[in-house]
């Protein structure tokens, strides 16, 4: 036996380790990164790290924060209602200085494109100087299919009910914090919004849950909504399909929107 051979067994042996340990570096689809045998991962469609498993989309964000995704719908950008209808016909709010503005007695603003599953942007300012008081200052609403609202009020050293504060999912959830600038500052809300699903029946099958971020505070996670909007009554559900519009409450305070923009959330592959 050649005095080297035990040298050679041992480098042919750290080889074989090292190309167990990393052995996609060997694997004939080397340019495909991932694994084919690896355990799979519940529900049995996929494994850890799968090969085959579809990239994600290319999503090109905004230049910076709260600027909207190159796969937004932008429902606003500081320019016209086109957008948008009013509760009878076009939309009959205002819009000046790059702001939409709530004009009292016209009723809501509804979004012409409808959604289910979502990312919203948007933000507001309320009226400075503040005027009125308790759910008189400032109030709006953002409306997922016209009828789950997420709150928008001047609570801003202001006191009213707890559910019914910025951020809440007005009477059923309140925010976990109040994340508010002082009255004429701009606030900004990010919304994932769940969509309910019903059965044939009718009778929910999951019911909608939301997350909402206030001024990039976390306000609601994943909080489960009890049914539609109500006013001292509960929530209830009745169906509806898969999308509805996004609506702005007109709740008679001339509350400004700007930079609203919607991407809607698909599922994973
Ligand atoms: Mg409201």
């Amino acid at each position: 036996m050649s005095p080297r051979r035990p040298l050679l067994t041992l480098a042919a042996t750290l080889v074989a380790g090292a190309s167990a340990s990393f052995g996609y570096y060997l694997a004939d689809d080397a340019h495909k990164p991932g694994y084919k045998d690896t355990p799979h991962l519940p529900g049995g469609k996929w494994r850890v790290h799968d090969a085959d498993r579809p990239q994600p989309p290319v999503v090109a964000p905004g230049a910076k924060a709260g600027d909207a995704p190159s796969d937004a719908v932008v429902l606003f950008d500081g320019k016209d209602l086109s957008k948008w209808r009013g509760d009878h016909g076009d939309a009959a709010w205002d819009v000046a200085d790059g702001a939409i503005v709530a004009r009292r007695g016209a009723g809501s603003l509804i979004s012409r494109e409808e959604f289910g599953d979502c990312q919203l942007h948007i933000e507001w300012a309320a009226p400075n100087p503040p005027k009125g008081d308790d759910q008189g200052r400032g109030n709006s609403g953002v409306m997922f299919f016209g009828r789950y609202e997420i709150q928008v009020l001047d609570n801003y050293e202001n006191p009213t009910y707890a559910d019914g504060t910025a951020g809440a999912v007005y009477g059923q959830h309140p925010p976990l914090a109040n994340a508010l600038r002082p009255p004429g500052e701009w606030q900004s809300y990010d919304i994932l919004f769940t969509a309910p699903r019903f059965k044939d029946d009718g009778s929910v099958e999951t019911p909608a849950h939301v997350t909402v971020l206030v001024n990039g505070v976390a306000v609601q996670n994943h909080a489960e909504i009890f049914g539609a909007v109500a006013f001292r009554d509960l929530g209830r559900y009745s169906a509806h399909g898969p999308k509805g519009p996004l609506v702005l409450q007109d709740h008679g305070n001339p509350v400004r929107f700007r930079n609203i923009w919607v991407r809607p959330i698909g599922e994973e592959s």
